[in-house]
């Protein structure tokens, strides 16, 4: 059982890339969803990764070089990622992350995330499905958590030939976990929430919105359970509005805003933020928008592209002067330039000027393989509206 690389293709894995697509095989010979070698022409083992025939991307390198993969380096790959956390100042201002974050920690289709000490995992391939006991064991006698839940509802599972696959590994998770960032309290539905019950990815933008949000009036757009809402009441925001088209979110956010006991007026509004940006001037001095990913493959990107204009130009449009507008997107297939073209075409049809004050990204416990570019999809402008 082994995969054979054409002659020429192996570049992208000497340098560290963990994806093989179907086009640069020569020959295979392996099961869905085990670990084989990958070789050259010549016979040389390049390295070893799972196989499966249903994905385009073929293999997944698990390890490089010729030492086969083994439970012992699985197990170093998930204690180092572990560690890389531990103790980490840019961790400080919370008690929940992402533990192991796929190609990022050099494990790609596993995700990790810690709340509290509840692991969640997320099991995005068959090749990592098939290692789900020996995952366990090694999370529960190196980890030590309070329990392990499985969240792999992911719908990329769907090309990788797999049912969703979710409930108790070990221990038992509470239906709600209190976790706490930036000083907010926030109780996560890890069973039924989006994801794995809270967007850890946008810590670092909600921590900017802290900063900058005291005495001002804050919008948030796409606000789920009111994430960034609570970051800004935290930094003294005046008064604050919401706007999410689910009504469980929303009375979620309100329960959160309660919990933490903030008094600053604060509205949550169930709507499509579509047509709420056309029906109302939003005049606040902080705006949000941190839509769900429009494009969720290549062939979505205009269309995605012309979603984000459409809410940035109402949004930037109708800015009062000096408003400052943290505009997201989590779409892959849309890249930093892209963004910034589409939200530049926002800015001009809306005859305004703006500035771009911060560039956000992937924060620290979502790292980017820099071999594998293309795991990075979170992107964040900070403009100021003149
Ligand atoms: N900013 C949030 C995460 C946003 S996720 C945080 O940091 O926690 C995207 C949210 O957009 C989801 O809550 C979803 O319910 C909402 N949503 C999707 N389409 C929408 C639409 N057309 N109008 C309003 N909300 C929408």
């Amino acid at each position: 059982m082994e995969i054979v690389l054409k002659k020429g293709k192996e570049r992208a894995v000497l340098l560290g890339h963990h994806w093989i697509f179907s086009g640069a095989i020569q020959s295979e010979s392996a099961e869905d969803g085990t670990v084989i070698p990958v070789k050259t022409v010549r016979g040389e083992i390049l390295g070893w990764g799972y196989y499966n025939s249903r994905s385009q991307i073929r293999v997944r390198m698990l390890s490089f070089g010729e030492k086969p993969f083994t439970v012992d380096l699985l197990h170093s790959l998930i204690t180092d990622s572990f560690a890389r956390r531990s103790n980490n100042p840019f961790l400080k201002p919370t008690d929940a992350y992402r533990a192991v974050f796929s190609e990022g920690d050099f494990l790609p289709g596993l995700v990790v995330d810690n709340y509290a000490g509840h692991l969640v995992i997320q099991c995005l391939t068959l090749g990592i499905e098939r290692m789900k006991d020996d995952l366990t064991d090694i999370l529960n006698k190196e980890i030590k958590p309070l329990s392990v839940y499985e969240r792999s509802d992911y719908g990329g599972r769907k090309l990788e030939g797999l049912k969703d696959s979710c409930g108790q590994i070990s221990g038992e998770t509470p239906d709600e976990i209190e976790i706490n960032e930036h000083g907010v309290k926030y109780p996560v539905d890890v069973k039924g929430g989006q994801k794995t019950g809270f967007f850890l990815d946008q810590r670092e933008n909600r921590g900017l919105i802290k900063e900058i949000s005291g005495g001002k009036r804050v919008a948030n757009l796409f606000s789920y359970t009111g994430g960034f809402t609570m970051a800004a009441l935290a930094g003294g925001a005046s008064s604050s509005v919401s706007v999410d088209i689910s009504e469980k979110a929303n009375s979620e956010a309100k329960r959160i805003y309660t919990l933490n006991g903030f008094d600053a007026p604060s509205e949550f509004v169930a709507a499509d933020v579509f047509d709420y940006v056309r029906q109302n001037r939003i005049d606040a001095d902080v705006i949000i928008v941190d839509p769900p990913a429009f494009a969720k493959s290549r062939g979505d990107v205009d269309h995605a592209c012309r979603g984000y204009k459409d809410i940035n130009l109402n949004v930037i449009k109708n800015a009062k002067q000096g408003a400052y507008v943290l505009t997201c997107s989590c779409s892959r297939f849309i890249d930093p330039d892209l963004f910034q073209k589409v939200i530049f075409s926002a800015v001009c049809d809306a005859g305004r000027q703006a500035q771009i004050i911060r560039r956000t990204g992937h924060p620290f416990d979502h790292p980017v393989n820099i071999a594998v570019p293309e795991t990075e999809y979170l992107k964040g402008l900070l403009l100021k509206i003149l």
